[in-house]
Parts: C-alpha cells; structure tokens; sequence
C-alpha cells in the first residue's frame, strides 16, 4: 500500500476526517478549521444513516461545532441501550472491524463498535501523541495491557508500536510480573507500557540492574495516582513516568502528554475530539479553569456515532497554553464523577472517604482501599492504607472520622457491617479488577 503524507495533514482513513500529522505546530486557527472540517463530516455521516438520524433528530440543525449543544447529552446507560446487539441506533457502519466492551466497574458494561477505519484512526492519534512526548520514541516496547475480553487497550498499544516502527513485545498482563521483567532484560527493552498497578509492581520488585535497558514507564487505563509515582521514582529514579494517552474503549484518544505535561494534564486531540466541560446537575458548559464534568464528541465517520458522550470523567481546561507553544488546550483530569459505591443501600463518594481520611493523614486517594466484603447477610469492612501514611490510623480513629459523614457513617457502623479493621499494606496488595485496575470501593460478594 502507497500512502501519500501530505506536509500538514494526513488522511486519518480512507474515509473522510483528516488529522494533522503533528497538532503542535499548527496555530490556533488552522486546528480550528481542520476540526470544523471534521466536525462536519462527522455531522454528514451520521446524517446519512437512517437509524442514526431517526436517533438524533437534532442533527438537522447542527452545522458546526458551536451547534453541538443543541444536541442531547449521551448518558452511558442510552449508549449501552442503544449498543449491538440490542440495537443499531449508533451504528455508522460499514461492517467489518472490532467489537470492544468498557470494563463496566461505573455501571453498565457498553458494547462498542469500532471499524477498522476507526481503529486505524486510534492507532495515528496514540502514534501522533507518544511522538509528540518522548524525542526518543520507544524502540523495543513491552506491551502489558489486559488483553482479549473485548478490551481494546492491548490492541491499541500494538496498534501504535507498530505505527512507530518499534519492536514489540506482546505480554499482557497475564504474564508474572518476573516474567516480564525477565524478557526487559533479555532484550533490551526500553518501553514498558502498562497498568499504572502492573506497571509499579514489575518496577518496583524487580533489582534494579535488571532493568537498566528501561527509558520509560508509560501507563494507561487509569491515572497513576501520587503515591505510585513516588514509589517508581524511588525505585528507578530515571525511568521517565508518562501517560500513554488519555483514551477510553468508548471515544479512543482524547488527550496525549508532551514533554512538558505529567500527572493528570493531557493536551487536547483538538482535530479529532470535542471536548465539553459541564455542570454535573445542570449539563450547562463552565469557563475554562472550573472543574466540571465531561463530554466528548469523537470525530470520526465510522464505526459509532458518538454525539456529547458522557465519558464519566471530571476535569477543568486549563487558562494558560502550554509553554511548548502548542495552541492545543491542555485538560487536567480530576478522578472519576460521582466515583462512588453503593454498600446495601448507601451510596458512598471517592470525596467523602478522602475528607473522612485526611485527618488520618491521608493526602491522595491512590493512597486508601474500602474493601466491603461480604457473607451475607451481613459484611466487613477494610480500610487499606499505603504504607506512607502515617502510622497509627485505628478503627477507632477512622470510626470517629467518619460520624461527620453520613452515608460513610451508616455504612460502618449500619446493622449488616459485622467489623471495622485497618490495615497497613504495600500497594500491590490492593485488590484490582481483572483488567488491572484499582478500585478506590472494592465489593467482594
Ligand atoms: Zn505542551
């Protein structure tokens, strides 16, 4: 296959969206038009499937960017409605391509569809955005994502390490983290891609001299949270610790880290996502610099029509460029919405157990596990704390703590919880999902 690059943009697919071969260098105007562009055709393909269009009726007044609020905000239950096999109201078609699934830890489980089209524009953005990072692009790249189960991460990463003409190593996260740190030293590995959970641990339990060949830890999935962070830097202090891309299985890549850009702060994909920060009651858009909740529009022509998607993430658009000169906005992510439980029948916040626990000397979420776990009809309760809080957190502390805060409150100390612990332990004991995640509320049943 011959492919032509055009100097500032080249074509996403055979079909119709267009993405700038690097977003950085382009000014604000010209990554304007090129969204509108693609907005449009986005806005056309939609148009012309009947059972997109019989969706979304306000698709007939909406023309250009500015006109997306006219249409309805897409909660995850429409979607997961609206989702094959049980409908096609998404569907843009053609056939062939990937079915994928969320994780469905907020709710529930979303079957997605992804042309090979689409997957191909997923591939150039995660290419695109890795360049845009690292000068030294990986070269050997051990990918360690949670594969098959319709996840698409693995096959993203593969996607983009062939995109940059590395040298791949297919692992999952199903090999022992030994094994993995094995196969660094056999070959020379320079690029772990991971879990931030997975990723910490191969690192972090592994002789250093073992792992001499590794420039850089990237992680995806989650945010890695400041306390594994540390540990890495502990651990192997030159080892560069970036976010791969801001990407979910529903939109693909939404934001890429430059040089400058650690932590939660992503730049915008501005060509190829319309990212819409509102208030989570009354869906209204707040200033740039205000946390709110986020809604994303990716651009795109095939596989699904996804229009203002309520992606469950909370975030403010920062007011001052980035000092690399991009005029793509940067996005700092705050941690999920609403991230919250429900034990028997009271909803618990990420917010609540954090303020309940900062008197304890807890500063970072990353840092504290709930676990509910139970034997019906009754449950216990366990806090896991890292070991860089300060010792000396006791039931009785975090039972006092949690009186100011009523759903917490009622959760412990409610007729169905059997006992209250609290326990120090290394971060690699916190329970994870089976794709490597890790839950700040873990319910075992
Ligand atoms: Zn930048």
């Amino acid at each position: 296959m011959v492919t032509t690059v055009v100097p500032e943009a080249v074509p996403a697919a055979s079909a119709g969206v267009r993405l700038a071969s690097d977003l950085d260098v382009l000014g604000a105007e010209e990554v304007e038009a090129l969204r509108a562009a693609n907005f449009a055709r986005t806005v056309a393909a939609a148009r012309a499937v009947e059972a997109v269009s019989a969706r979304y009726p306000e698709l007939a007044e909406v023309r250009t960017p500015a006109d997306l609020p006219r249409m309805p905000i897409l909660t995850p239950a429409a979607l997961a409605a609206g989702s094959p096999p049980r409908s096609t109201e998404f569907l843009l078609g053609p056939d062939g391509g990937m079915v994928l699934r969320s994780s469905g830890t907020a709710g529930e489980a979303k079957t997605m569809f992804h042309s090979w089209e689409f997957k191909h524009q997923v591939d150039t953005l995660g290419m695109r955005g890795l360049r845009a990072l690292l000068p030294d692009p990986p070269r050997r790249l051990a990918n360690c994502m949670y594969p098959g189960n319709l996840n698409g991460a693995f096959m993203f990463v593969l996607g983009l390490a062939e995109r940059l003409g590395a040298l791949a190593f297919p692992l999952g996260s199903i090999a022992r983290p030994e094994e993995t740190a094995a196969v660094i030293a056999a070959h020379q590995v320079d690029t772990i891609v991971a879990s931030p959970a997975y990723g910490t641990e191969v690192l972090t339990c592994t002789p250093a001299d073992q792992l001499r060949s590794l420039r850089h830890f990237l992680y995806l999935g989650e945010a890695i949270g400041q306390e594994r962070e540390r540990l890495v830097a502990e651990a192997l202090p030159d080892v560069t610790v970036r976010s791969v891309a801001y990407s979910t299985n529903e939109t693909g890549p939404i934001g890429y880290q430059c040089a400058r850009q650690s932590g939660a702060t992503h730049h915008i994909h501005e060509d190829a996502v319309i990212v819409e920060v509102v208030d989570q009651e009354t869906g209204r858009p707040v200033p740039d610099g205000e946390v709110g909740e986020l809604l994303i529009t990716p651009l795109k022509d095939t596989g699904m029509a996804l229009f203002r998607y309520r992606i469950g993430d909370r975030a403010r658009i920062e007011t001052a460029p980035c000092a690399c000169g991009s005029a793509a906005r940067l996005l700092t992510l705050m941690g999920r919405a609403g991230q919250s439980a429900t034990i028997d029948v009271w909803t618990i916040s990420a917010d609540q157990l954090l303020a309940a626990l900062r008197p304890l000397g807890v500063s970072d979420i990353s840092q504290c596990q709930l676990q509910i776990l139970w034997d019906f009809p009754r449950y216990a309760v366990r806090l896991l704390l890292a070991p860089s809080v300060p010792a000396g957190a006791t039931p009785e502390a975090f039972l006092e703590q949690a009186r100011a805060h009523f759903q917490l409150n009622a959760v412990l100390t409610g007729r169905r919880s059997a006992s209250v612990t609290v326990e120090y332990v290394d971060l690699g004991a916190f329970a994870q999902n089976e794709r490597g995640k890790v839950p700040v509320f873990y319910q075992r049943f």
